[in-house]
Formats: C-alpha cells, structure tokens, sequence
C-alpha cells in the first residue's frame, strides 16, 4: 500500500543541507516548501537550487513549492526579549525603529488609519493580543490584553479588512519572476481575498507555469471561496492567520468548509500549521496533534504540511516519519466509498453551454473511477499531458491507487501534491491496443503493476487527442 495523502514540509536552517533534504525523502516528503518572509530573492534562489539538485538525483516525484509572504505586517524588535505586560498601555507607529515595551513600530505606512477602536491586534502569532483603544493621525494606542515575549520581527495580526495593501504585493511579484524562471513546480500566495487576485501573477499557468496554491487565511477568502478556486489551481488552508482573523474554536468547521469545496472542484488542499508542533522541540507528537492530523485525513485533506518542525525543529527526519505513521493509519481508516458518493450526488450537471471536450472528460474520468470500483481494481493508470485526468480521478479518493503517466518531469512534479497520485515518467507510443499495452508493460516493468492484474487505463486516443478519450480494461500483459 502507498500512502495517499501527501506531505508538504517546509525548509529553513533545519533542513537545507542536501543530505537532510535527501533523507526527508526517503521518509516521505512529496512536496519541499520554501518561504519568502525572512530571506532575499537570492537566499531563496539558492535553496531551490539545491533542492532541485537533490531531487534531481531521486527517481520518485519531489515538487516545490515557494510561499509568497503577501502584506504580512510585522513588528521590528531587536535580539533582546522585550516583555508587554498584561494592561500596559503601548503605542503603535508606523516605522522601522526597534519597538519597546510602550512603543512598537510597524512595517506598514499609515498604521493609525488602518484602525479602528476595538481592533484585536495578535502578534507572534496569537502569544499577545493588544485592543486598539485610541487613534489619532499618526499614531494608535492599545492596551495589553494578553502578555507575551517579543524579539526580532514578530508578525501583527490585524483584520485584513482593515488592510488596504491587497496581495500579491510588489514584492511578491519580484520573488514570483525570479522563482518562475527557476521553475518551481508551485507558489501560494497570501492573504488572498478574491479570485481576481490570484490573476495578478504573470506567466503561463499550471502546466508550463507553476501550479498556483490561494492561501484561505482571511475572513474574505473563505467568503468568496467559490471564486477563489476558480482561479487557483490549489488551496491552502492557513490555520495559523485563519485562527487568529475568524477565532480558534471556528476553525475546525472551516478546515472542514474549504477542504470539501476545493475536493468537489477537483483542487488540491494542503492543511498547513501546528500539525506536529510539539515535535519542533519534543521526539514525540501529543495525541491531541495525532488526532488532528488523523482527522484533516478523514475531512478529506490531499496534503498535510510540516512549518516550524521541519524548517527549525531538532529532528526534521524524524517528525517527517512520524507525520507518514500516521497518515499509513488514517488512510487505511478512510472512508472511500462513502466520499466517492458524495463527490458524485455533488457534481453539478452541464450547463446548455458546456464544450463537447468538457462532457467528454468529465464521462471519462467517471467512468474509470466507476470501473475501478466495480472490479475492486488496486490501481486505475492515467496517461495525462497536463496532469487533469489524474487530479479529476483523484477528486473521487478511490480506494485504487492512481498511476500518472507523463513525459512532462513538472507535471510529475506537480501532480505529487495530488492525494492518492503516484506520478511517473513516461510515454505512449502509437495506436489502438498497441498504445495501451506500450503503457501497462512500461509500467508492469518497473513494478508498478503485475502481470494479470485488471486494470482500468484512461488514455486520449492519440498524442494530439484534445481530451483523454479512450478508456480500457485490460490485464496486465505476462510478457
Ligand atoms: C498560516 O498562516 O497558517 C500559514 C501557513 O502561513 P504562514 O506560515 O506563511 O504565516
């Protein structure tokens, strides 16, 4: 059995040598995630490179992923703890000054306008919160309402509906020109709130281009979510910044509300944050984090992701093995019969404007996941030039495992992120039966499928077929 769903781990001082990067590998990293927030275009240059070096060297699927910063607004302390005591009253600037414990500047011009009286404002992630209760042209004042200790640049969470800056930033966009030269597989961006700012990135898209993941973290993300997914190829749920912008205890609804919607859509979704926390420091996980990943598992998550564990924790390898136990468990658990049944009652009927290319795809990958299910099949093979009948199979989470076979190294590498998705590389040649049996005897001889074995195999009729428009039993051939 291989797992279905996958692992994104993020890297940073922890995990950029090549030989840890090889050895999270092999313990089960499909996707590699490089943040932008605390180093320059060149610094994260040189971490895709050696990444891609060490991919390079491995014969499964490794896709990268480069998370784009978005207006994140952070505060500038220095190396010294700075305590704000609980009640303390503080002043908060625009500036890049070292803050203190009664003044604290902000990377954002015009703070004072963005706020209102009564704004919470969380930093270092939610380990203070401040209650804006004054503010005049230049300058806000709070009151602490929780205490906590802040050193070097802590993120201030404020609503981003008071934000003007939208996303991507001007800055993101000079980190999304240089990583789409590198040719990274995928970029999130964040802070997204409607779909139309996800069409504010240039390039080809996903094939050619990289795969582009919204990250759901803000209150007008998951109100406009339908449009969000219509123009994301992927979507993250960002429990951190969701956590602090809707409130902790609706977060589990909401993990649940954006990974059915991105499932039915036949997107990807990553859970990300504080999934193996404790594990930054601790060699084991709490139940609490098991059962959380279990259960992101069981809302249908196609991806998992590891932040801090891996990027500064003290055993990247093994919080990444850990992370793949449980996941073996939860995917045995999963219910696939009941999900590929809610997936079908939900799937919307064609509209009187639907292309034939359209219906004919939609038939077919239906079909073949239909087919699977009938024969009890272990696998179901896609031969897919852009990775789309391997991702719209996926979206039923059939018990069978789904072989993606492409010639296109990105699109393997995309396709990682893909739940229940094992890609390959490789090619159909000719026509007819002849073009089937090329692509089962490819497979049955590097050990992905064994002699006899019935399978279905969806495939387009052709190398220049427009859809995927051939679906076939066969048994895999002896010799
Ligand atoms: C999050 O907020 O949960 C998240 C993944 O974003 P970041 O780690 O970039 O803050």
């Amino acid at each position: 059995m291989i797992r279905k769903t996958k692992i994104v781990a993020t890297i940073g001082p922890a995990s950029d040598s090549p030989e840890v990067l090889a050895e999270m590998i092999t313990a089960g990293v499909n996707v590699f995630r490089v943040g932008t927030a605390h180093d320059s275009v060149e610094r994260v240059l040189e971490r895709v490179k050696t990444i891609q070096e060490v991919i390079a060297n491995q014969d499964t699927a490794v896709g990268i992923l480069v998370d784009l910063a978005g207006p994140k607004v952070r505060a500038a302390f220095g190396d010294d703890p700075v305590e704000l005591d609980l009640g303390s009253e503080i002043e908060i600037r625009s500036g890049e000054q070292v803050s203190t414990a009664t003044k604290i500047f902000v990377n954002v011009d015009d703070i004072a306008r963005n706020l209102v009286v009564g704004d919470q404002l969380h930093m270092g992630d939610g380990s203070a919160t401040m209650e804006v209760t004054e503010v005049a042209a230049e300058v806000a004042t709070a009151v602490v309402k929780r205490g906590g200790t802040m050193r070097g640049r802590p993120g201030v969470h404020i609503p981003s509906s008071r934000l003007s800056q939208s996303s991507p930033t001007a800055e993101d966009i000079k980190y999304f020109d240089a990583v789409y030269e590198a040719g990274v597989d995928m970029v999130a961006v964040s802070f997204v709130k409607t779909g139309r700012d996800m069409r504010a990135l240039g390039g080809e898209r996903s094939p050619r281009g990289p795969l582009l993941v919204a990250k759901i973290e803000t209150q007008a993300a998951v109100d406009n979510l339908e449009s969000i997914l219509e123009y994301s190829d992927a979507v993250m749920v960002a429990r951190g910044d969701l956590g602090l912008e809707c409130g902790l205890p609706g977060l589990p609804a909401l993990q649940k509300k954006i990974i059915s919607a991105a499932v039915a859509a036949g997107k990807p979704v990553i859970t990300a944050t504080q999934m193996l926390e404790s594990m930054t420091e601790m060699a084991q996980p709490t139940r609490a984090e098991v059962t959380d990943v279990a259960n992101a598992v069981f809302d249908g998550t196609s991806a998992v992701m590891l932040s801090g564990e891996t990027a500064v924790g003290h055993d990247p390898v093994l919080v990444v093995e850990t992370m793949a136990d449980i996941l073996d468990q939860a995917d045995m658990n999963f219910e696939h019969e009941a999900w590929s049944e809610r997936i079908e009652r939900s799937t919307p009927s064609f509209g009187p404007d639907e292309t034939d290319v359209r219906k004919v795809a939609f038939a077919m990958r239906t079909a073949a996941h239909r087919a699977a299910s009938a024969l009890k099949s272990q696998n179901i093979v896609t031969v897919t030039g852009t990775g789309a009948t391997s991702r719209a199979i996926s979206r039923f989470r059939p018990r069978a495992r789904i072989l993606a076979v492409t010639p296109d190294q990105r699109v393997a590498n995309q396709l990682a992120l893909s739940w229940g998705v094992l890609p390959t590389i490789g090619k159909a040649e000719g026509d007819g039966t002849e073009r089937i049996m090329s692509v089962l005897k490819s497979l049955r001889d590097q050990g992905l499928l064994q002699p006899g074995e019935l399978v279905p195999i969806v495939s387009g009729a052709s190398n220049s077929a427009l859809v995927s428009n051939v679906i076939r039993i066969e048994n895999v051939p002896e010799d």
